[in-house]
């Protein structure tokens, strides 16, 4: 046994300290990035914000409403065959939607299918496990990689450099960061297994960055101040669950409670989840999710200014005319436990 002794940080943890800045208005910011991915070498413009691979974010309807901001949507896993090569068909390149996969036989069974049918317009795909440490994950990750050389991959999900530069080395263009961190995710008090989100970045960004490597940010902010705390703390990308739910683009029930209209929305690993799509908890597990009722918040859009305004307004205390210029113009300051519970970044 061995305690690692070095303080790790969440974003609750810290603020970003204001800086001299020429900057006058927050319409002079620019939020959105270019990369061109390391060994897909396709080109990205966009707004470097992912809708979860969840059912109730990851949809075709959140798809198209956050296209028009140039975000992307990771589609969640359930979607049928048609439906999938019918939404590519019809989707431009710019902003990158993402094809999610698990790492299971029938998972890339699918994948080979829709792809056939897709003839080239599938060009990202999302491979997404809980635990990015097992070697079959990274079996799959070298099988996909050798198979698609054109294919831009993200995935994840791991909170360490090490095995940060392993993906990248084997194939992934960019690594999804985050375990235990997401809003209906119940990892660590499961399991007691995870890793707190600003230093996962911290860390995973720079030994990405080393090997022009990517990383995306996923799980746990839950204010548009953590998506600055984020883009501040070295993430290329951030992905986002919680705060993309409860919208009318999400297609989930919506029911009443004490007259007030509520959205669902559950963790994928949860029972909820596992009920609707795998027939249950298996009876080796346990699951590691949650469900939560949300108030409806309407058309995304307006969260999508919420979000965007508060990324643009941060990138304006610190004096970075460009979200790029973000994580070099960020020195966090770290807040007692005191002044967190008071002004906590939930408020
Ligand atoms: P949020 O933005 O809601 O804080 O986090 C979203 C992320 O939570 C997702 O992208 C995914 O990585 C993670 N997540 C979603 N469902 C579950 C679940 O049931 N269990 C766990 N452990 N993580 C989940």
């Amino acid at each position: 046994m061995r305690i690692e002794q070095d303080m790790k940080l969440d974003f609750k943890d810290v603020l970003l300290r204001p800086k001299r800045s020429t900057l006058t208005s927050r319409s002079e910011v620019d939020i959105s990035r270019e990369f061109v991915f390391l060994h897909s070498k396709r080109k990205y413009h966009g707004i470097p914000i992912i809708a979860a691979n969840m059912d109730a974010t990851g949809t075709f309807q959140m798809a198209r409403a956050l296209a028009k901001h140039q975000l992307s949507v990771a589609l969640h896993k359930h979607y049928g065959d048609q439906e999938l090569l019918d939404f590519f068909a019809e989707q431009p390149e710019s902003p990158p939607m993402f094809y999610s996969m698990g790492i299971t036989a029938p998972d890339y069974e699918k994948f080979s299918r829709v792809m056939k049918g897709a003839r080239g317009t599938i060009q990202n795909v999302c491979v997404d496990v809980a635990n990015g440490y097992t070697k079959a994950f990274i079996n799959f990750i070298v099988k996909l990689r050798t198979a698609h050389p054109e294919l831009t991959i993200m995935a994840g999900n791991v909170v360490t450099g090490e095995m940060t530069e392993q993906l990248i080395l084997d194939g992934v263009d960019i690594v999804k960061v985050g375990i235990g961190p997401g809003s209906v995710c119940t990892t660590r008090r499961m399991s007691g297994v995870g890793y707190p989100q600003l230093s996962a970045i911290i860390e995973c960004a720079d030994a990405a960055h080393g090997l022009h490597g990517l990383i995306c940010a996923d799980g746990g902010c839950t204010s548009p101040g953590d998506l600055a705390k984020a883009f501040g703390a070295g993430a290329d990308f951030v992905m986002l669950g919680g705060m993309l739910a409860g919208h009318d683009e999400c297609g989930m029930d919506v029911v009443e409670e004490n007259g007030v209209r509520k959205m669902r929305f559950y963790g994928m690993s949860s029972r909820e989840a596992m009920n609707k799509y795998a027939g249950g908890v298996a009876d080796y597990r346990a699951s590691e999710g949650k469900e939560v009722l949300l108030e409806c918040r309407g058309p995304v859009e307006n969260t999508l200014q919420d979000i965007l305004g508060g990324v643009r307004s941060a990138c304006t205390y610190v004096g970075a005319r460009r979200l790029k210029e973000l994580s070099k113009r960020t020195t966090f300051i770290r807040v007692s436990q005191q002044l967190n519970e008071v002004f906590g970044s939930v408020g």
